[in-house]
Protein backbone atom coordinates (compact mmCIF):
# COMPACT_ATOMS: atom_id res chain seq x y z
CA UNK A 1 0.00 0.00 0.00
CA UNK A 2 1.43 3.33 -1.40
CA UNK A 3 1.17 6.01 1.17
CA UNK A 4 0.10 9.04 -1.91
CA UNK A 5 -1.14 11.85 -0.15
CA UNK A 6 0.73 14.97 -1.52
CA UNK A 7 1.83 13.37 -4.04
CA UNK A 8 0.79 13.90 -7.64
CA UNK A 9 -0.02 11.26 -10.11
CA UNK A 10 2.28 10.88 -13.24
CA UNK A 11 1.72 8.92 -16.13
CA UNK A 12 4.54 7.97 -19.01
CA UNK A 13 3.54 8.58 -22.66
CA UNK A 14 5.87 5.66 -23.13
CA UNK A 15 4.11 2.68 -21.44
CA UNK A 16 1.56 4.40 -19.49
CA UNK A 17 2.50 3.28 -16.52
CA UNK A 18 1.46 5.93 -13.57
CA UNK A 19 4.16 6.96 -10.70
CA UNK A 20 3.48 9.02 -7.80
CA UNK A 21 5.60 11.87 -7.30
CA UNK A 22 6.06 14.39 -4.21
CA UNK A 23 6.66 17.82 -4.63
CA UNK A 24 10.22 17.65 -3.15
CA UNK A 25 10.65 15.31 -6.19
CA UNK A 26 9.18 17.64 -8.44
CA UNK A 27 11.13 20.37 -7.53
CA UNK A 28 14.13 18.75 -8.07
CA UNK A 29 14.62 18.70 -12.10
CA UNK A 30 15.42 15.17 -13.87
CA UNK A 31 14.44 13.20 -10.81
CA UNK A 32 10.96 12.37 -12.10
CA UNK A 33 11.51 9.05 -14.39
CA UNK A 34 8.66 6.52 -15.13
CA UNK A 35 8.91 3.80 -12.48
CA UNK A 36 8.27 1.08 -15.49
CA UNK A 37 10.75 1.91 -18.06
CA UNK A 38 12.56 4.79 -16.50
CA UNK A 39 11.32 7.30 -19.22
CA UNK A 40 11.52 11.22 -18.19
CA UNK A 41 8.29 11.28 -20.84
CA UNK A 42 5.65 11.85 -17.97
CA UNK A 43 2.54 14.33 -17.94
CA UNK A 44 0.76 15.18 -14.74
CA UNK A 45 -2.22 13.11 -14.25
CA UNK A 46 -5.62 15.21 -14.33
CA UNK A 47 -6.84 12.56 -12.31
CA UNK A 48 -4.57 12.86 -9.40
CA UNK A 49 -3.99 16.62 -9.52
CA UNK A 50 -7.98 16.83 -9.28
CA UNK A 51 -7.83 14.73 -5.91
CA UNK A 52 -5.65 16.71 -4.36
CA UNK A 53 -7.33 20.09 -4.63
CA UNK A 54 -10.42 18.73 -3.74
CA UNK A 55 -8.72 17.26 -0.73
CA UNK A 56 -7.44 21.04 0.30
CA UNK A 57 -10.97 22.32 -0.52
CA UNK A 58 -12.73 19.64 1.57
CA UNK A 59 -10.44 20.55 4.90
CA UNK A 60 -10.72 24.66 4.15
CA UNK A 61 -14.40 24.37 3.80
CA UNK A 62 -14.31 22.08 7.32
CA UNK A 63 -12.03 25.16 9.14
CA UNK A 64 -14.56 27.23 7.79
CA UNK A 65 -17.45 26.13 9.56
CA UNK A 66 -15.22 25.97 12.81
CA UNK A 67 -14.71 29.70 11.96
CA UNK A 68 -18.75 30.11 11.88
CA UNK A 69 -20.16 28.50 14.58
CA UNK A 70 -17.71 28.56 17.06
CA UNK A 71 -17.41 24.89 17.37
CA UNK A 72 -16.25 21.93 16.04
CA UNK A 73 -19.91 20.31 15.10
CA UNK A 74 -21.29 19.85 11.82
CA UNK A 75 -24.85 21.15 11.27
CA UNK A 76 -26.64 18.68 8.75
CA UNK A 77 -27.94 19.93 5.25
ZN1 LIG B 1 7.28 4.16 -18.74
Amino acid sequence: MYRTAGKRLYRCNECKRGTYFSKREENRAGRMRCSGCGSAQLTVSAEGAEKQIMGLDARREAEAQVERNGSGSVIPG
